[in-house]
């Protein structure tokens, strides 16, 4: 019996059956929906804005929260849906997480029940799209050094501020908002409408390039306490929906390295070079097999994080190994997949340069390759060192 190139492990195995439902599904909406557009939008600089009810009509936003008109699926299957969006392109992923594990999810497990009626079934069907406001212009790895604050006025809070690199921030309705006040870190939800609040899209990227990245911008914005997420204070809030958003991450760059790997066992079969397929070559082999190696070693660790947080164990330092593991092995891969196509590889024909291009953000954001090392760090040593 022959092996799948892309499943070494037989992952699928380990599967239930509703796990391989909900990933089949994705597979195919990736298949018919994104692939035939992304490619144009990474040029366009544009995020596909019209793919949202269909992510909304599948149960994808949301998806593993209960109640509010989301699925409740476990993590496993987030998992999963990550991993097939991302094999489709990182900036649809990154919508899906920050809709559903930065912006949902602390609305679900901080909000009161207003404000859980109030966005949540909204945000699942599409119509309500959040962004996540905490990192800020002068430095995103230590956030409890944040300069935006709120103060109260009467019964309501004034907030003052900017955050920047933040994801959907042009095209969201809402803002969870990270500010320091007087009793510590407090979340926010701010709404477009909210007089004092503007978004600037941040342009040129090279990198993510289907995906609305902005800075925010409070100006004396007065937020009612309705609006305030009741159920934290401090960085434990921001840092939970980290967690959850990184855990993700984990699992969708897989997607993004199988992409390019399938794509390099197409082409190395029919290029000729010296009289022969490329892939009969020893050198062109060993580095295919070592992608091989690296993206079954990725998928058994989010398997086991997985399977790990379903049981309601998760460490976030776990997820810390993941993120810094599965991020380092996407990016390497993408990097020599678009070596191994020659010339080819700076074409957008290919995928690998995009995913590349877009790994140097996720290997960047909710936190950088370094801060997720020198968090395993201080767990194996009890000495934090940042
Ligand atoms: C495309 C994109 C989308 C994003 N989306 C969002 C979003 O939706 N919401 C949001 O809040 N943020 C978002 N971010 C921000 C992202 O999380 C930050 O860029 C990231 O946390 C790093 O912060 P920084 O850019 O300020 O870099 P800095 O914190 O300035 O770090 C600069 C360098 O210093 C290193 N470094 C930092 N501290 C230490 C230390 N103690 N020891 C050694 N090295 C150190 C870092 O690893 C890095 O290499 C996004 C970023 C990008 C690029």
């Amino acid at each position: 019996m022959s092996l799948n190139p892309l499943d070494l492990f037989d992952i699928r195995s380990q599967l239930g059956e509703d796990e391989q439902l909900v990933q089949d599904s994705v597979a195919r909406l990736v298949d018919e929906k994104v692939l035939p557009v992304i490619g144009r939008c990474f040029e366009e600089h544009r995020f596909p804005r019209e793919i949202v009810p269909e992510l909304a009509a599948l149960g994808l936003l949301g998806v593993y929260l209960r109640g509010y008109g989301c699925a409740g699926l476990n993590a496993v299957s987030y998992g999963l849906i990550c991993q097939e969006l991302e094999r489709g392109d990182s900036g649809i992923r990154s919508f899906v997480s920050v809709q559903t594990s930065l912006c949902m999810y602390p609305i679900h497990a901080y909000g009161s029940e207003e404000q859980k009626q109030k966005y949540l079934p909204a945000m699942a069907r599409g119509e309500l799209i959040g962004c996540f406001g905490l990192t800020e212009p002068h430095g995103g790895s230590d956030p409890a050094n944040m300069k935006t604050h709120a103060k109260r006025r009467g019964g309501d809070w004034v907030l003052n501020g900017a955050k920047m690199w933040i994801t959907n921030g042009n095209i969201a309705d809402l803002a969870i908002v990270w500010a320091m006040t007087e009793e510590g870190i407090r979340g926010f939800i701010v709404e477009k409408s909210m007089a004092g609040f503007s978004a600037t899209e941040i342009e040129h990227k090279f990198s993510l390039r289907a995906s609305v990245t902005s800075s925010l911008f409070f100006d004396n914005v007065v937020v009612p306490e309705a609006n305030v997420l009741p159920g934290v204070v401090g960085l434990k809030g921001p840092l939970s929906c980290l967690t959850q958003a990184r855990y993700g991450i984990s699992w969708g760059v897989i997607g993004a390295a199988q992409a390019c790997l399938a794509q390099l066992l197409d082409y190395t079969k029919s290029r000729v070079l010296f009289g022969r397929p490329l892939d009969n070559n020893q050198a062109i082999q060993l580095r295919l097999a070592d992608h091989a190696r690296r993206i079954t070693t990725a998928q058994l660790l989010s398997l086991q994080l997985g399977r790990i947080k379903d049981s309601g164990r998760l460490n976030p330092t776990q997820v810390s190994l993941a993120k810094w593991n599965n991020c380092r092995m996407a990016l390497d891969v993408a990097r020599d997949c678009r070596d191994m196509l020659g010339g080819a590889g700076i074409s957008a024909e290919y995928v690998p340069i995009r995913h590349m291009l877009n790994l140097e953000s996720v290997i960047t954001y909710e936190g950088t390759e370094t801060i997720h090392q020198l968090t395993v760090g201080r767990e194996l040593t009890g000495v934090g060192s940042f």
